[in-house]
């Protein structure tokens, strides 16, 4: 079977995240589907819904197409407490062999080859939980974190995210502030992934201005093929390239469907629309898989992570050759991260 890896999902914060183990009661993640499905490693983001929730609602805008007010900050102190209690939740699962918190890429080429659990990329999808100092980083990185998001959509101390809204260009004010350079500074210096996901149009080249690893976006669509303000622009993607950096593409249904439609009766070759484009721009060496699993409606012919082989059928059907289908799915991603992590 293909090993397949993941560059974003939300399972490890979801309300029933106690039945990752023995498998969920619907939802998209957990560990049986995952390995029905071939997925053997991943990024597992660690979200902070803040005091009061986060509750989007892609069918705000009459006429389709959506346009979601921003979140206010969530404080310090709260998304510190939020984000500690998940990072622990993942290493209980490590400490009871039911997965590895991926340190270095063995633990990846463990995964894949199957002398190892599946191996578990800690990821921070926003960095409030971090201090302005950032001294906890070092925390942090001894607990296994290796990919940070400096922001997720909405403001926080290190920047500006960019906000739900379709049709339209992620350029939507400013970008990193001083603190936000500085994460990515000290986030490079650590050889630690710096993901452009849910910056705007300002912060995504705030960083590619300081940094000098490849650039990663997680889980971006391309906004050629579906004008959404978190997908990437055709000049984001060429910068995207030429630094031997990745996309990952997201299976979340407003994100890749032409008219910003809230449609789980959307086709998986919608998914294979994405991937050749950034494809045919910038090479198929430069594009795999960031499902967003677990944070919001995706095609239900796929239905969950179990359904991934279809997907790969999906590739295969659209054009693309075995080796290509194989980077995708996994060797991509494992380039980028040795890239970075060396
Ligand atoms: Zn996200």
């Amino acid at each position: 079977m293909q090993p397949i890896f993941d560059g974003h999902h939300d399972a490890l914060t979801r309300a029933d995240h106690a039945n990752l183990v023995t498998g969920r009661d619907g939802g998209h993640l957990d560990l049986p589907r995952a390995a029905a499905g071939g997925l053997v490693a991943s990024m597992w983001a660690i979200f902070c819904s803040g005091p009061g929730g986060v509750d989007l609602d892609f069918e705000a805008a009459p006429g389709g197409g959506y346009d979601i007010p921003l979140d206010p900050e969530v404080p310090h102190d709260f998304a510190a407490a939020e984000a500690t209690a998940a990072a622990g939740r993942l290493l209980a699962l490590e400490r009871a062999g039911h997965l590895r918190v991926a340190r270095s890429v063995a633990d990846l080429d463990a995964a894949a080859d199957g002398s190892g659990p599946h191996a578990a990329v800690m990821h921070l999808e926003g960095a409030e939980p971090l201090d302005i100092s950032l001294e906890a980083l070092d925390a942090w990185h001894a607990m296994g974190l290796r990919s940070v998001g400096p922001v997720w959509s909405r403001p926080n101390r290190f920047g500006n995210g960019v906000p739900f809204r379709f049709p339209h260009s992620p350029d939507t004010g400013e970008g990193l502030t001083d603190a936000g350079r500085a994460l990515v500074r000290k986030l490079n210096a650590y050889n630690m992934v710096v993901d452009l996901s849910h910056l705007n149009t300002r912060g995504f080249w705030d960083v590619a201005g300081i940094t000098d690893a490849p650039l990663i976006a997680t889980h971006c669509g391309a906004h050629a093929v579906a004008p959404a303000s978190r997908n990437l622009t055709d000049d984001q993607l060429d910068e995207i390239g030429r630094t031997n950096g990745l996309v990952g593409i997201p299976y979340i249904v407003d994100f890749l469907r032409p008219d910003g439609k809230l449609d789980a009766d959307t086709p998986l070759t919608q998914v294979v629309a994405h991937v050749r484009h950034v494809a045919d721009r910038i090479g198929a060496g430069h594009v795999a898989l960031g499902s967003d699993f677990d944070g919001g409606v995706i095609p239900q012919e796929l239905g969950d992570v179990a359904g991934l082989p279809k997907l790969l059928d999906a590739l295969r059907a659209g054009g693309f050759t075995e080796a290509e289908v194989a980077g995708i799915a996994w060797n991509n991603w494992r380039r980028v991260l040795a890239a970075t992590w060396a």
